[in-house]
Order: C-alpha cells, then structure tokens, then sequence
C-alpha cells in the first residue's frame, strides 16, 4: 500500500499528479497541465494540454495570442476524468474571473489546491466554496498577522472623496490588468458611481472579456485622445507601471493612488510614489486564511506562496498537520 498522497508529489515548479502525468500551475511546459486561474505566475502558454475553467481558457487565449487547441474546459463543479483514474473537480476560487481550487480524488484521497483566493465577496467573479478534503493545499500571500484587509467600502470611499476634493485634477487608480481593475471598476458601480471610467490602453481587452462574460463594468472609455480639461474630476485606471511613467503626463495633474493589498506596507506605497494607497486585495488576509482552514478542516494542511511560517505555527499551535511546499516561480501579478 502507497503512502498517503503519495500520488501528488511536489516538485519545485509544480504540483506533480503523479498517476495522470498532470501539473497544476506548472512553471514551465508540460504535457498536461491543470491551471487553476489566469494570473501569469499560474497559467503559462505552451503546454501539450490545459485543463482549466472556460474563462480561463479564454484569457490564456487574449494574453497568448493562440486559441489553445489542445485545451479541456471544465465548468465549476464538472468533474474530468485524468489519465489514471484521477478525478479532477474545479470549484470556484473568488479570486478572479474563472479562479478555481482544483478538488483531486485519487485512492479514496481528497485533495484541494486552492491557488489563490480569498473569502471577501467580489462581484467579478463567484465566491469561494468551502469543499471537504484530506489535504487541502494553500496559498500563504498575505500569511501574518499584521495582514488583515479593510473592508472595501472603506477604500472605495477614499477613492471618491479624492476624486470629489481634489477639483480639476484626476485620480489614476494603478491597478493589475486581470482582476484588480475590474473589481475596483465593479465596487465604484456598486458604490453608485455611474460616470465614464477612464482605461490606459492595457486595460482596454480585459475589461471587454469580462463584460463578455457577463460582468457589468458600466461605461469605460479609452483614454487615448482624449484632452486634458476633458478627463478633470475623473477616474482612470492603468497598469501598475505606468503610474509615473510619460503616458501620465497627459492627464490632469493625477492624484496618483494604487489598489494593493501590499498598501498596508507603507514603505511599498512610498516606493511607488502613491498619494493614496487603497488597501484592496484578491488574496485571503490571515483572518481569511486561519478562517479557511478551520473551515475545511483537512487531515493535513500544505502551505505554499509566500509567508508559510507563521501559517504553519498556527496550524501548530491549533494541532493541525502541516507542511510548507518549496514551489518555485509563484511571484505576485495579482494582489
Ligand atoms: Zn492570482
Ligand atoms: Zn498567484
């Protein structure tokens, strides 16, 4: 008899399902991979075939450029069956659009690989579902304490008090082309405001692949060609890296904020330059996190991507089997 879970082996660019010949996420090509959501550090081009949900799919498609013909979507909650016998389920992740944990079943063994989450409620995408497992693998971006995100009407309101106080200037809203950007621009709707949203042209593609899935941004404009006076007491949003460079000389005199969970970190939000650090993540907070694993309660906790140690030591301290996994290449595009 194998050990337990002895068919998923970690290696240092992946997550090995041993029996299908399958990665999850895996750093470099691979003959099948499974790839839980569309940040670039997850889902690279080139693999023989990739299993993911078909929104997924579809941004791995915008952002390589190549319909992926060797592609297997799969629906929340649809369950393929790999090479081997394994069973792969993907549940929804509530991180971004088309995110999922990927629920393995193998030799009576249930595993989840989360990728990333969070718990916070997001109208760009569908909430995370807490799904029962022997060994539930998570992600640790935010995992100490001092990480506990702000809810994000809060930051919201800050956003638009700027864009109220500061007459004739703008606010230039840097935030991560996949995910960030749409929720922000779905929270200023939520939050009633209607008026045009401003986009740096890396946005622009994004943006529509939401809407055409069904996600409501409101107005959006591009903002190329657009004149100074017009775009005053407005908002626009643009990739992190063009908050300070040339392209935002064109607009009016920016209050220049970032929509991070990395704002916490004063020092982060200095480096950048930014005016107004808006404390907004797709990532559990270590409230989320504890919370999570509570929750799903495993036999064995794996804890991957990022600040592991004090994860493990509450999972220590609360009697819960733990490990940390040395994966390589999981950088934040996304937090
Ligand atoms: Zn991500
Ligand atoms: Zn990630």
């Amino acid at each position: 008899m194998a050990s337990p879970f002895s068919w998923l082996k970690p290696e240092p660019f992946g997550l090995h399902v041993v029996p299908a010949d399958a990665w999850i996420d895996p750093a470099r090509a691979v003959d099948t991979a499974l790839v839980t959501h569309g940040h670039a550090d997850h889902a690279r081009g080139g693999h023989g075939l990739t299993v993911a949900t078909p929104e997924t799919l579809a941004i791995m498609a915008l952002r390589y450029g190549v319909v992926e013909t060797g592609s297997t979507p799969v629906a929340y909650g649809e369950t393929v069956t790999l090479k081997g016998g394994v069973k792969a389920t993907y549940i929804p992740a509530g991180h971004v659009l088309g995110s999922a944990q990927i629920l393995l079943e193998h030799a009576g063994e249930r595993v989840i690989v989360t990728g990333d989450y969070k718990r916070r409620a997001d109208p760009t995408c569908q909430p995370f579902q807490v799904t029962p497992c022997d060994v539930f693998v998570t992600e640790a971006t935010f995992g100490l304490p001092v990480f506990r995100h702000p809810p994000i009407a809060d930051e919201m309101a800050k956003l638009l008090a700027a864009r109220q106080n500061e007459q004739g200037r703008c606010v230039l809203v840097g935030a991560y082309a996949l995910g960030k950007a749409q929720r922000v621009i779905a929270e200023l709707r939520a939050a009633g405001f209607t008026d045009t949203i401003w986009l740096h042209g890396a946005m622009e593609r994004m943006c529509r692949l939401y809407e055409d899935h069904g996600v409501d941004l409101g107005d959006l404009q591009p903002v190329a060609g657009v004149p100074k006076a017009a775009l005053a007491n407005s908002i626009v949003i643009c990739p992190p890296s063009a908050l300070n460079d040339r392209w935002s000389r064109r607009l009016p005199d920016p209050v220049t904020a970032m929509a991070s969970g990395w704002m916490r970190v004063r020092q982060r939000a200095r480096q950048r330059g930014v005016e107004l650090p808006l404390i907004i993540s797709d990532h559990a907070d270590w409230d989320e996190l504890t919370q999570t694993i509570t929750q799903v309660n495993p036999t064995e906790t794996w804890v991957t991507h990022g600040r592991e140690e004090a994860l493990l030591r509450w999972c220590e301290l609360t009697q819960r089997k733990a490990r940390a996994l040395a994966l390589v290449g999981y950088e934040d595009e996304d937090d």
